[in-house]
């Protein structure tokens, strides 16, 4: 076993230490991989340090290092197959979903690639004569990037992508649960001709492997996808040397739905915003808003439809959703049910585990819709990262926008309506990052994403989420050098 990526190097954890990877579908045995400590990540971290400051790769030109990017892309597409099999067997999920991730992971890479190319700075007109003003993009240096599980490769991707377009180096830690298409993407960065200490894998625990990255002196950059209290430990380690941070956090995310909505399309939508993945997406549309004289008729036909949902490994094909990622996350869940009836919720489908699961060792938990719920409860407030859809009441849409900003996340969020007047004036008064409208969960990497609030702050994706990654520097230049006399 030699899963880490050090320095150019495959090796395994100083202290030999090593984690079983298991399937959530079934339990079966995926892997033994590596675990790594806290020196393996002062390895990496030294490794990344040295590549910035003395190695090429700072130093080549955008163009080139967007070529090579688009060289990952092509390498991407080729291994598809393998990648969407190991991205469902460490997470569980339908294979098919795992090959749209895949799609979207290469043109992620392609996007990058392009805009660092198409993008070297700006001469500034600054009104006096005889100066040369330039305002020039650096890399920031050395990036931590911090991922999560749920979506293992594509947050990686939307991280490792742009930090690499500008020049950076960086140490990936994901989630210890499911490591291996990270490990397959370095294989990749190498064979693409990354130089050696630019890109490298630590895998392992949070507090282990992941917690060194928050305070170290040598990391520049922490970028960190998952939850708030982990955001909220990095961000107050990364205080001490001023790092810059990016989080993308949490989301307890509204979909609102008036009664002029087209009824199938708003049904349909409700629906896939919650229980894709399980609910376990952190743009998740959890928290239905219904106008009340919709609710009945609407909330009927929800659940009718959750009950039908299928569910499966990732290779069954009559599945529609697979199963969660752990036992710990599946008990996670089931109490911010139990809290809900207990605070006052309506049970209406799901609820308990299924009496007969795909697999009896699988993770499994159905579509889960509590009725009649308001915004003081747990599970309305509180993330459960799970297939569970909250409803709540509203009359107008003053009302329908105040629920829907009552909450500490703000990330993402949807709104049904046929009139189009109404859904724009929505849309401007929530505090959210991505807004929906008559849809629910499409993006592309040109538009930026992230959260207001505590969902986080620093955007992926898009313009900014190269910005995120590079420094800024003003270069002021007189033509014509002379003394200015301010002190003679
Ligand atoms: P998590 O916070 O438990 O773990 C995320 C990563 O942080 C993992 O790699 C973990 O090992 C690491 N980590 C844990 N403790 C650490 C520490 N002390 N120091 C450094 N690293 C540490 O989150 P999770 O359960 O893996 O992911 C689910 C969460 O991610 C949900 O809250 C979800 O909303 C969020 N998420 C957000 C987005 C977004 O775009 N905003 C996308 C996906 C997931």
């Amino acid at each position: 076993m030699a899963d880490l990526y050090i320095g150019g190097t495959w090796t395994s954890a100083r202290e030999k230490g090593t984690r079983e990877i298991r399937c959530p579908a079934d339990g079966s045995l995926v892997a033994v991989v590596d675990e790594a400590g806290p020196q393996d990540t002062a390895d990496a971290i030294a490794a990344a340090r040295r590549a910035f400051d003395d190695g090429p790769w700072p130093r080549t030109p955008p163009n080139e290092r967007g070529d090579l990017l688009l060289r990952v892309a092509d390498l991407l597409a080729r291994d598809k197959d393998v990648l969407a099999r190991a991205e469902s067997l460490d997470t569980g999920k339908r294979l098919v979903e795992s090959e749209y991730d895949i799609d979207d992971i290469e043109n992620c890479f392609r996007y990058f690639g392009r805009l660092v190319a198409s993008e070297s700075g700006r001469v500034v007109e600054t009104g006096t004569e005889g100066v040369d003003s330039r305002v020039v993009y650096e890399p920031v240096g050395v990036c931590a990037l911090i991922t999560p599980w749920n979506y293992p490769l594509l947050q990686t991707a939307w991280k490792v992508a742009p930090a690499l377009a500008a020049g950076n180096t960086f140490i990936l830690k994901p989630s210890e649960l499911t490591p291996h298409t990270a490990i397959h993407l370095m294989r990749l960065l190498e064979e693409a001709g990354v130089p050696a200490g630019v890109a490298n894998l630590v895998l392992g625990a949070g507090p282990e492997a992941g917690a060194p990255l928050g305070d170290h002196p040598d990391v520049d950059l922490v970028s960190f996808t998952g939850g708030l209290q982990t955001g909220r430990r990095l961000m107050a380690a990364a205080a001490g040397t001023v790092k810059k941070v990016a989080l993308e956090l949490g989301g307890k995310n509204p979909n609102i739905v008036f009664a002029d909505a087209d009824f199938e399309t708003a049904v349909d939508m409700a629906l896939t915003a919650v229980f894709l993945h399980s609910g376990q997406v952190c743009s998740a549309g959890a928290r239905l808003l219904v106008e009340d004289s919709l609710h009945d008729r609407f909330v009927d036909e929800v659940v009718r439809r959750a009950r039908l949902i299928r569910l499966g490994g990732p290779f069954d094909e009559q599945a529609q959703t697979g199963p969660l990622i752990s036992a710990a996350h599946r008990e996670k869940v089931e109490a911010y049910v139990a809290k809900g009836l207990e605070e006052g919720a309506v049970l209406r489908c799901g609820g308990e585990r299924p009496a007969d699961p795909p697999h009896p060792d699988g993770f499994y938990y159905p579509p889960t819709v509590l009725d009649e719920c308001s915004g003081r409860m747990s599970v309305v407030q509180e993330e459960s990262f799970g297939p569970v859809l909250t409803v709540e009441r509203f009359t107008d849409e003053a009302e329908a926008v105040r629920l829907a900003n009552d909450t500490i996340y703000g990330l993402a969020g949807g709104i049904f309506t046929s009139d189009e007047a109404k859904a724009q004036r929505v849309a401007s008064a929530l505090r959210i990052g991505t807004i929906w409208i008559n849809d629910y969960h499409p993006y592309v990497p040109q538009a930026e994403w992230g959260g207001y609030k505590q969902s986080g702050f620093g955007r992926e994706l898009g313009p900014a989420g190269l910005a995120e990654y590079r420094e800024t520097k003003h270069i002021w230049r007189t033509t014509n050098p002379s003394p200015q006399g301010w002190f003679s």
